[in-house]
């Protein structure tokens, strides 16, 4: 099924933990979220029970400027990025056409990884950037996605950086869960190393982004740092074309190990996916309320 075509295109694990790029994505601005109306197979979990998405917000250019207490994120663009599509792995002669992200040549997009029971990693990514779109539209931001269902191919890693970038995104953050060694548990935030000539003047606000939802992450969820990559849940990347090829400040988060039995029964937990929720939008207001 499903993964045996993953495995025939030779990508399983969230190897691609990167980001982004095109292809096959759907239009430009058809890539672009709108009222965040999935409809793949895999519906994402509704991300707030007590505030249903209110279709009368208004969003983007036509919101109200300037923050307010009820909309503290007014004027702010914020671009999530969910890892992997759920059409990817039937399409390997797509996904796996080698792109440039600077520090390297490597495919397209992935299929990502899953759960040992099978939850995918695609599901996830995008039952997660779909709440928190809805929690961050609440407070006001304009928030694009770089899909807009989970059933779709693609967009490659080079086009998710692309839909960053053209919407001079104030933050960006590409959503993944890993898939690490089964032993190994917890998340880690992947920052900009620098790419010298490309990333340069990211590379300070992205690690600011990054520490802010590290520290708000694990206050929220409680889930560990991880034990097998980074440092206190912090990992500087120059593999990623997500990260190489942003030019506004960008993370990336592994939320969990989905190959750990104790990590893959909190992921697959959409109790537990709204507290990811929380802790990414509470790390990301708080650095696009701080000054400079
Ligand atoms: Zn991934």
């Amino acid at each position: 099924m499903v993964f045996i075509a993953l495995l025939a295109a030779g990508v399983t694990a969230c190897s691609a933990t990167d980001t982004p790029a095109a292809g096959v994505a759907p239009a430009p601005s058809a890539g672009v979220d709108g009222p965040g109306a999935p409809s793949g197979p895999a519906r994402p979990a509704r991300a707030s029970p007590t505030a249903p998405a209110d279709p009368s917000t208004p969003v983007g250019p036509s919101a109200p400027a300037g923050p307010s207490a009820a909309r503290p994120l007014a004027g702010k663009v914020v671009v999530i990025d969910p890892g992997h599509n759920g059409g990817n792995a039937a399409h390997p002669e797509i996904i796996n056409r080698l792109v440039n992200v600077v520090t390297e040549r490597k495919a397209c997009d992935t299929t990502g990884t899953q759960t040992d029971a099978g939850y995918p990693e695609h599901a996830f990514t995008f039952s997660v950037a779909t709440g928190l779109a809805r929690l961050l539209r609440r407070e006001g931001a304009k928030v694009i996605l770089t899909r807009s269902n989970d059933h779709g191919v693609g967009p490659c890693i080079t086009q998710r950086a692309r839909i960053g970038n053209r919407a001079h995104a104030d933050a960006a953050i590409s959503v993944h869960a890993d898939g690490g060694p089964p032993s190994g548990i917890g998340f880690q935030v992947l920052v900009p190393g620098l790419v010298p000539g490309y990333n340069n003047r990211i590379i300070r606000p992205s690690r600011r982004l990054g520490l802010g939802i590290r520290t708000a992450y694990h206050r929220i969820t409680g889930e560990p740092y991880s034990t097998y990559a980074g440092q206190r849940g912090i990992e500087v990347r120059t593999d990623l074309g997500g990260l190489n090829l942003s030019t506004v400040p960008k993370v990336f988060i592994e939320c969990g190990n989905m190959r750990n039995a104790a990590d893959a029964a909190r992921l697959t937990s959409p109790a537990f996916r709204q507290r990811i929720v929380k802790g990414l939008a509470a790390g990301l207001t708080a650095f696009l309320r701080a000054p400079g």
